[in-house]
Order: structure tokens, then sequence, then C-alpha cells
């Protein structure tokens, strides 16, 4: 796809440049810089989401009745540009990426006025509840049952690897509602407020120290009917419409900043006399990625084009999943390379938002093994890379 910027596209950049540039405190600079993971920090995530939002540009994807910003493709992916050059920090993709499109999709009128402004505003912040002990990749297989009682169902069970359930008040989950015919037919879809009674949220520290995930449990909650979104077994079609959103990203750009972050610090490090930028290898290194991240980017821009035109990403999402996962997940590997012996020192203090204290090594270097760790998890995520490959053999290639 050919994009070639008009004047007036060169104006929006630069308008969006300008405005980033005024938003963006150090405050914000800092916990977005130090940012390891696909979440941020929550405090960092949400004074940001509150600036956008003020700005009326938290949503660019959301069509405009709905508080979208009513920019067209090349708007929203300059857009997209200028954060990652900008460096803003990360937003809470469960809110605005999923939900949000998921409500806009498959949301009563009621459910769409009540929750949309919300998430908008980040009164409302949501979790994923959709894996179980048993039922990842096979989610279908899900046991969480949901009971029909009066005007409320009675959800007993539990949600496994809930990213930021700590923090989240609204879950939304796939629950059990049929145990005959096929699984699939049998899944309803509900919205659940975490507050409710008989819900308890216990952490789980990863390999790093961090504590982004939960298991949920559910103790007889009851859940009005009201919260159910599509048809009672109807679920599996709207848990497949907001995967999709879930896996498709705009991963290039971030890809081409840390490739980036890679050169410069290449061109820091002394090699025979010149630097690691002028090695053939690492050259042919940074090439390679620099292409297979083309092709990503080529495709991205098809899938928003797919957008723009109303309608969902697509099984392209998970073509879009796959090199975008594999292609950073190398770019990272490249970043720690080029660190050396300064990718070893563990200081998690210098990634602490607000801790202003001398690294060990050059600032660019401190985040890029954290990264690189944390980021192993984006082939297994909202569907392993093995299960968006069977995906691709379906649906787009017939087999
Ligand atoms: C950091 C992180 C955050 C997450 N956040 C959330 C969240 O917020 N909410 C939520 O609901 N879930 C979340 N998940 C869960 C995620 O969706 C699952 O981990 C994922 O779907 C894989 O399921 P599983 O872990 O049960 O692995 P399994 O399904 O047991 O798979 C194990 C291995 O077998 C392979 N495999 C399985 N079936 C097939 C097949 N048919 N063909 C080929 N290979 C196969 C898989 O690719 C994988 O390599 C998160 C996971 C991670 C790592």
């Amino acid at each position: 796809m050919d994009i070639r910027l008009s004047a007036e596209d060169q104006a929006f950049r630069q308008m969006v440049r300008d405005w980033l540039e005024s938003a963006m405190t150090p405050e914000l600079r800092d916990g977005a810089r130090k940012r390891t993971s696909l979440w941020q920090d929550i405090e960092t995530s949400m004074a940001w989401q509150r600036i956008l939002h003020e700005k009326g540009w938290a949503a660019p994807d959301w069509p405009e009745e709905h508080g979208g910003t009513g920019w067209g493709i090349i708007q929203r992916y300059i857009f997209a540009q200028e954060c990652v050059r900008a460096e803003t920090p990360g937003l809470i993709p469960m809110s605005l990426k999923m939900c949000g499109p998921m409500l806009i999709g498959h949301g009563t009128e009621a459910q769409k006025a009540y929750y949309l402004p919300r998430i908008l505003s980040g009164e409302d912040i949501w979790c994923q509840g959709y894996s179980e002990p048993g039922a990842g990749s096979d989610l279908a297989s899900l046991k969480t049952m949901a009971v029909g009682d009066g005007d409320d169902y009675v959800v007993n069970g539990t949600k496994i690897w809930t990213s930021y359930a700590q923090h989240a008040n609204m879950m939304f989950a796939l629950v059990r509602t049929s145990t005959g015919g096929k699984q699939q037919e049998g899944i309803s879809f509900l919205l659940i407020d975490m507050a409710s009674p008989g819900i308890t949220v216990k952490p789980i520290i990863n390999l790093a120290g961090a504590h982004e995930l939960n298991q949920v449990f559910f103790d007889d909650v009851r859940v009005p009917k009201a919260n159910r979104v599509g048809p009672e077994n109807g679920g599996w079609t709207v848990a497949k419409y907001l995967l999709e959103f879930e896996r498709f990203g705009m991963g290039s750009i971030e890809i081409n900043r840390t490739l980036e972050k890679a050169e410069t610090l290449a061109r820091m490090t002394p090699a025979g006399g010149a630097t690691l930028a002028d090695d053939p290898a690492f050259a042919a290194k940074l090439s390679q990625l620099r292409t297979a991240n083309m092709a990503l980017e080529a495709t991205e821009q098809r899938v928003m084009a797919s957008l723009s035109a109303g309608g969902p990403p697509g099984a392209a999402s998970s073509f879009v999943n796959i090199l975008g996962a594999e292609t950073s997940q190398r770019a990272d590997e490249l970043g720690v390379e080029v660190c050396g012996y300064f990718a070893a020192p563990w200081q998690p203090e210098a990634l602490e938002p607000g801790v202003n204290r001398e690294p060990v090594g050059p600032e660019l270097a401190v985040p890029l093994l954290p990264s690189c760790l944390s980021n192993r998890m984006r082939t297994i995520a909202g569907g392993s890379s093995e299960i968006q490959r069977n995906i691709v053999a379906k649906a787009i290639l017939g087999l």
C-alpha cells in the first residue's frame, strides 16, 4: 500500500507532534520510558488516558458517534507513529482496544450508552476473563458456570492469567450457560462488576517479580442478566469478534523504535577501531529486521484499510499478530545483543517511575533485557502463535 502524505497530512502530523510535546509531562515521559512490558504501570497509564480523553483522542479507532476522533486511516496511522516517537505511556488494552469495540459491535443501546463513556474517561477499568486452568488454547472447553436465577445468573468457577484484575472494576467474561451440544454453543458473554460479593482476586507473580497476572475465583456471584452481551449461548461469536481486535495491533511502529534504539546503542559501542554499527554482520541483522518489519507494516495497513471501511479486522489480525510478535521478539534480541555486558545488571529500582538513580551502563540499555524477557509472552497471550497459524491455515488459506 502506497502511503504518500499530502500537505494536509503533513500539517496534521505537525499538529499532533506539537500537542504531544506540550501534553507529555516529565513524569509521564519517565514512566513511559521505564515500561518493560505490555502493561504500563496503572498510575501513568490512567493519567495519560485522562489527558487524551480531555482532548477527545482516547480512542481514535472508535466511530465518531461513540467518542472516536473521526480521523481517516492515514491520520490514525500518523497519530500512532507520533505517539511512539513521543514515547507516550501505554494504555490498558482491555478497556479501549477490546471491550469498547466489542460493545460497539454487539452491545445493546443501553450497554453502549452506559459503558462507552466510562471506558473513554477511565472511570471503568476492564479485565478479560477468558482463560481458565485447562482452557487456554482450547478456550471452548471453559467450565465457569452461570446458572439462571430470576433476573440474575449465579456464577461459579475460576479464571486465570487475568491481567490487571487487581486494578479492574469490571470484567468481560465467558461463562458456560449450557452443557449440551457443541461446546461453543453453550457459552455466554457477561459483564461482571468486580466488586460483586463472592469474587476473590489472587496475585500470580511473574518471573520478573511483577504483579500483572491473577487468578480470579467466583463463588455464587450474582450477575444481572441485563449484563449479558449477545444472546444466551451465543457468546462465542462475541468472543471471537473481540479477539480480532485484541490480536490486531500496529506493532511495526514500536519495532522501528526498538531497532532505532539498537542502532543508537551500536553507534555508542566501540568495535575494532570503529563502532558496532559499522560492523557488516550487525548491519546485515539490522537490515533483515527492517525488511521483515516493512512487510509487517504493509500487512497492518491492509487491515487498517478494512477497519476504515467499517469492517472488523478479520482473520488477517492473526497474521499480523504472528508477524508482529515474532519480529518484535527478534528486534528485542538484537537490542540485548548490542547491550552486551550492560544487559546483565539486575537493577529494578532504575525502572521505577519517579526514581532518579544513576543506572549501571547507558540509560537506553536499562529496559532492554526486562522488555525482551517480558515480550516472550507475545507469542502466547491472546492466543499462541501456533493457534494463530491454525486460524490463518483455515480462515485465510482454506486448508
Ligand atoms: C502475559 C500473559 C497475559 C495474559 N492475559 C490474559 C488475560 O488478561 N485474560 C485471559 O483470559 N487470558 C490471558 N492470558 C492467557 C492466554 O490467553 C493463554 O495463555 C493462551 O491462550 C494459551 O493458553 P494456555 O496458557 O492454557 O496454554 P495451552 O493451551 O496449554 O498451550 C500450551 C502449548 O501447546 C500449544 N498448543 C495448544 N493447542 C494447540 C493446537 N491445537 N495446535 C498446535 N499447538 C497447540 C500452544 O501453542 C502452546 O505452545 C495471558 C497469558 C499471558 C502469557
